[in-house]
């Protein structure tokens, strides 16, 4: 029997790993995708409306590359024995595993922080939905906050009075609060496109209340640590991501979210047939940054977990992950988009030039091209940029 190559969790690095892996074995090896789920998750767009059209279904696409799914839930990870546990028992073997079992929201840890909304996965977009639509559907004026003003946070505030009009409601009455302990919005995103998101909020009419933090939260209100409470008719949270909880199990020294720290190669230096990639994965991208935690860094990181996985099995030499040109489109509502260059997010382009690329983004380039052929998979899921013929 072959040996296999097993790769965890279905988002966007499992996937393009999972293809990468078969891609560098062919006949040699056997690779699997375990995941809790047959879906891939789109998890950028979960900020759109219609969240239940968002994901794309994994079995049919790997079976036409030659890989095997198994859905299940990863509870245990036995690396002496090279055994990968799922819930109910049963135990997968290895001879390489790649742990992409990605993110999930960070919860504040504030009485009642379980009972607010979130985005991070699509069952959550979709339970926020029925919310709005209820909303849309009996409240006059409403009040929606959300809690966390970066990348996810803004995207949504600017998203939201559209979102209660296509749910045939009265968008112009919705008072709409986005709140964070930062004195600035977009933080983390740095000085370079904050005007044009500073603009678009205040022409969206979204509230802010900044340099604050919460003290407790419950479904119809929100207390500041200051003493004010704001009722709410619906609190959201996008308050940053860690990494998946399956990583407790892998070996090894963790960043501050959580994530494996991985050498150039992904592989973990405590249990050398275990490659961790994605979100789960505190990666140096070659040129001095850690990846972050996004979709455009697990897309890549996959792709390089995947061949490393492969070659270690063959024995061929490891290849470094590095990450090409590092861009941000945030999505404004309205007001278009705010696309950025580089690490120091220097804005190249705004308005409708740069919604343009964001629709191109989110309908295509994190899409692995609808009814391709399994050969054309593999080819895609090339490291070399230039062979990802679909990439921006
Ligand atoms: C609302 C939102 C907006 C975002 N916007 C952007 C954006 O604009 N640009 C950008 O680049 N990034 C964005 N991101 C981040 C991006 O979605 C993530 O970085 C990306 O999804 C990471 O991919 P991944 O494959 O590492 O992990 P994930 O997409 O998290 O996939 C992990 C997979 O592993 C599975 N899994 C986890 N644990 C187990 C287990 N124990 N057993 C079995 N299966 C398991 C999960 O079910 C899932 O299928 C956004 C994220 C969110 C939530």
């Amino acid at each position: 029997m072959s040996p296999a190559i097993l790769v965890l969790g279905g988002g966007f690095a499992g996937f393009w790993a999972a293809l990468a892996a078969k891609r560098v074995a062919g006949r040699a090896a056997e690779v699997t995708l375990v995941s809790r789920t047959q879906v891939l998750e789109m998890r950028p767009r979960l900020y759109e409306a219609k969240p239940e059209t968002l994901g794309i279904d994994l079995p049919p696409r790997l079976a036409a590359a030659g890989i095997g799914f198994v859905e299940g839930e990863a509870v245990g990870l036995d690396p002496a024995a090279r055994t990968l546990g799922l819930a109910g028992g049963a135990r997968l073997p290895y001879a390489r595993l790649v742990v992409a079992t990605g993110s999930v929201l960070r919860r504040p840890p504030v009485p009642g922080a379980e009972t607010a909304f979130s985005i991070d996965s699509q069952a959550d977009a979709i339970h926020f939905d029925r919310r709005l639509a209820e909303i849309a559907r009996v409240v006059a004026e409403p009040c929606i906050v959300i809690i966390g003003a970066g990348f996810t946070g803004i995207e949504l505030a600017l998203e939201l009075r559209d979102r209660i009009v296509a749910h045939a409601g009265d968008g112009e009455r919705l008072r709409i609060v986005l709140a964070d302990r930062a004195a600035s919005v977009g933080a983390e995103l740095g000085p370079g496109p904050r005007s044009a998101i500073e603009a678009a909020l205040g022409e969206a009419r979204v509230e802010l209340r900044l340099g604050g933090t919460v003290a407790a939260l419950a479904p119809d209100r929100v207390t500041f640590s200051d003493g004010a409470i704001l009722d709410a008719d619906a609190v959201v949270l996008t308050t940053g991501m860690v990494a998946a909880d399956f990583v407790r199990h892998v070996p090894g020294a963790r960043d501050g979210l959580g994530r494996i720290v991985v050498d150039r190669a992904l592989r973990t230096p405590a249990a050398p047939e275990i490659f961790v990639t994605g979100d789960a994965a505190a990666a140096d991208t070659g040129d001095g940054h850690l990846a972050l935690q996004s979709c455009q860094h697990a897309l890549q990181l996959g792709r390089f977990a995947g061949e490393n996985a492969a070659r270690d099995l063959l024995g061929l030499a490891l290849i470094d992950y590095t990450q090409p040109r590092y861009v941000t489109c945030l999505d404004l509502g309205r007001a278009g988009a705010v696309m950025t260059s580089g690490w120091d997010r220097a804005v190249e382009k705004t308005g409708e030039e740069a919604k343009a690329i964001k629709r191109r983004i989110n309908t295509q380039v994190i899409y692995p091209p609808a009814g391709a052929p399994g050969e054309t998979l593999l080819a895609l899921s090339s490291t070399d940029m230039a062979r990802q013929e679909r990439r921006t």
